[in-house]
C-alpha cells in the first residue's frame, strides 16, 4: 500500500510532543511491513536541520493557490531517520514556518491551512496518488475538505483519507478567511453544522470537526479515549459530531518505537540494560544524579515528571508531587516546558526556589537527550493528567523499568495496571499505581504506596519493574490496527 502522512510534526526532526513521536514510529512499522510511506511536513526554521539526512530541492516551483493568486513555495526531500520526509517552504511575505516556534503564533489557523492546501497540491502536481492520506490532528482537517470538494475532481478521486485526533482540546478555531484563502469559497455552504460550523460558536468554523466530517475514519488514540470523547465531556465540544459519526470513529492505542526507547539500545544512557541486568540502571541512576547534581543517597528513590507544563497535564499535581516526594524523603526531577507565561513563571520560581536542594532538579525546556537519561535512572514517573488521549511517558517509563504512577484517564487507564487494586489483571501482569481524584491526597496515597514498597520492600518493587518492563507496547500490534483501518477505507 502508499500511505501519505500530512502532520505537523515527525519526531526527531520536529517534535513538540506525542504526535511527532507517533508520526515516526507507525510510519517506520509500516514500512518494516512492506508498505511504502511518504511524510509531507511544513519547512519551519527552528526545526532540528541535523536530524534530516540528504536534504535536497524535489519540487523548486510549487504554485499553491491561496486567495485569488498563488503562492510561490520550493518543496524539499530527506530522510529523517529512515524515512522520506518532504518539507514545504513558502516564500511569501507571511513567513509562515519562519516563527522561530511550531505552534503558538496568532495567525496559527491560517499557518496550517495555507500547508494543508500546499500538502495536497503538491501530491496533485508532483502525481503522487496515494491509496491513503494520513491526516493527523486539526492542523490537517481541512486536507480531507479540500479532496472532496476540490482535489477529486482534479484527478484524485481514488484516494481515501484516515484522520487521527491527538488532542481534542485544540480544534483550530477559524473565521471565513480560510475559505477565501483555500478556494472552497462558498461560505453558506461550509457555515453549516453538518460541515465546518463549530456546535458552540455559530460565528466560527472549526477545521477538526471538518476532519470528522469529511474522513473516511477518524480515530483516537487509545480505546477509552475514544469512549471518554464518545460519551463524556473529553471531545470538547465536538461530542455529538463523533455521536453521529460513531460508524467510522475508533480507538487505537498509540506505539513506541522500541528502536528509539530501548534501554537495551539506548544511544543516549551511559549503561544499557535489560530485566536481567538491571544493576545497570543503577548505574544510570548514578550518572543522573552525577549530571544533575543530585545527591548520591541509596535510601533514596528518585521520582520524575517528564512532559509539557499545561493544564492537560495537571500542573498543581505535577507541583504538589514535587514537594511530597521530598517530604517523604524521595528525589524529584522534572523536565517540562510550558507554553503559557503563567504556567511557565511559575515553575521557574519553584526552580529557583529549589535550586540549591540536593535532592530536587527542575529542567525547564525542551531535551530529548535528557529524556532518555531520566527515563532510565529515575525509580518512579508521575502522570497526574487531567486528560492524556494516550500519553507515551508512562508508556516509555514502563520499558525503562520505571514504575509508572497516573491518574486513572485516557490512554493511562488502556496501559497502567495498579499493583494492589486493579480487579482486572492478575498481580502477576500488573504493572504500576493508578489513582483518580485530581486532589492531592489521591496522588499521595499513590505515591506513599509506591514509595514505601521501593523502601521496605524492594524485591517486591522490582518484581514490579520487571513485570512492567515485559510488556510489549511496541508499535508491532497497533501497526496492525492501522493496516486494517487503511484496508477498510481503501476498498469503500
Ligand atoms: P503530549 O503529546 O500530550 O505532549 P505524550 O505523553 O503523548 O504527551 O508525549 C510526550 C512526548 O514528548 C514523550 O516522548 C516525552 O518524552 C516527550 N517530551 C515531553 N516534554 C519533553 C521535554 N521537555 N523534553 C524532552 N522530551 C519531552
Amino acid at each position: 500500500m502508499y500511505i501519505v502522512q500530512i502532520a505537523s510534526e515527525c519526531a526527531p526532526v520536529i517534535k513538540a510532543g506525542g504526535l511527532g513521536d507517533v508520526v515516526y514510529g507507525l510510519s517506520r512499522e509500516l514500512e518494516t511491513r512492506g508498505h511504502t510511506v511518504e511524510i509531507i511536513l511544513p519547512m519551519y526554521d527552528c526545526m532540528r536541520y541535523d536530524h534530516i539526512w540528504g536534504l535536497h530541492d524535489a519540487y523548486r516551483d510549487l504554485w499553491v493557490p491561496w486567495y485569488g493568486g498563488a503562492v510561490h513555495c520550493s518543496v524539499f526531500c530527506g530522510w529523517v531517520h529512515g524515512r522520506l520526509c518532504f518539507f514545504i517552504q513558502p516564500h511569501s511575505s507571511d513567513n509562515f514556518f519562519n516563527r522561530g516556534q511550531y505552534y503558538g503564533a496568532t495567525d496559527d489557523d491560517m499557518r496550517f491551512a495555507f500547508f494543508s492546501k500546499a500538502a495536497i497540491e503538491f501530491l496533485l502536481v508532483s502525481n503522487k496518488r496515494p491509496d491513503v492520506i494520513h491526516c493527523h490532528d486539526w492542523q490537517t482537517g481541512l486536507v480531507p475538505v479540500l479532496l472532496f470538494e476540490i482535489y477529486k475532481w482534479h484527478g484524485m478521486w481514488n484516494q481515501r483519507v484516515l484522520y487521527t485526533i491527538h488532542n481534542f482540546k485544540h480544534q483550530g478555531i477559524t473565521g471565513v478567511n480560510v475559505l477565501w484563502a483555500t478556494g472552497l469559497n462558498n461560505e453558506g455552504y461550509y457555515f453549516d453544522y453538518d460541515r465546518l460550523r463549530d456546535n458552540f460558536n455559530p460565528f466560527a468554523l472549526n477545521l477538526m470537526k471538518g476532519g470528522i466530517v469529511y474522513s473516511n475514519h477518524i480515530n483516537t488514540v487509545s480505546p477509552h479515549h475514544a469512549w471518554e470523547a464518545h460519551h463524556g465531556n473529553e471531545g470538547y465540544g465536538l461530542g455529538h459530531t463523533l455521536y453521529l459519526k460513531q460508524y467510522k470513529f475508533s480507538g487505537i492505542l498509540n506505539g513506541i518505537d522500541y528502536d528509539i526507547w530501548n534501554p537495551e539500545v539506548d544511544r543516549y544512557i551511559p549503561f544499557k540494560y535489560t530485566r536481567e541486568t538491571l544493576e545497570d540502571k543503577a548505574k544510570n541512576k548514578k550518572a543522573l544524579r552525577e549530571r544533575l547534581l543530585l545527591r548520591d543517597d541509596p535510601e533514596k528513590p528518585i521520582i520524575c515528571y517528564i512532559g509539557r507544563l499545561d493544564d492537560q497535564k495537571g500542573v498543581h499535581l505535577v507541583h504538589h508531587a514535587i514537594y511530597y516526594a521530598l517530604g517523604r524523603g524521595a528525589q524529584f526531577v522534572l523536565l517540562g516546558s510550558a507554553t503559557k507565561p503563567g504556567i511557565n513563571s511559575w515553575f521557574w520560581h519553584e526552580k529557583n526556589f529549589l535550586n540549591n536542594n540536593p535532592d530536587a532538579h527542575l529542567e525547564l525546556g525542551f531535551n530529548e537527550e535528557l529524556s532518555h537519561l531520566i527515563y532510565a535512572g529515575a525509580d518512579m514517573i508521575v502522570v497526574p493528567s487531567n486528560f492524556e488521549p494516550c500519553g507515551l511517558t508512562q508508556m516509555i517509563g514502563l520499558k525503562y523499568g520505571t514504575v509508572p504512577i497516573v491518574r486513572g484517564v485516557g490512554g493511562l487507564l488502556d496501559t497502567v495496571f495498579d499493583r494492589d487494586y486493579d480487579e482486572n489483571h492478575p498481580p502477576e501482569e500488573r504493572n504500576g499505581y493508578v489513582f483518580y481524584q485530581t486532589d492531592h491526597h489521591a496522588l499521595e496515597s499513590a505515591m506513599d504506596r509506591a514509595i514505601g514498597l521501593w523502601k521496605y520492600y524492594p524485591e517486591e518493587f522490582e518484581k514490579l519493574v520487571t513485570q512492567g518492563m515485559s510488556y510489549d507496547y511496541s508499535w508491532n500490534h497497533p501497526g496492525k490496527e492501522y493496516l486494517k483501518v487503511y484496508e477498510k477505507i481503501r476498498h469503500k
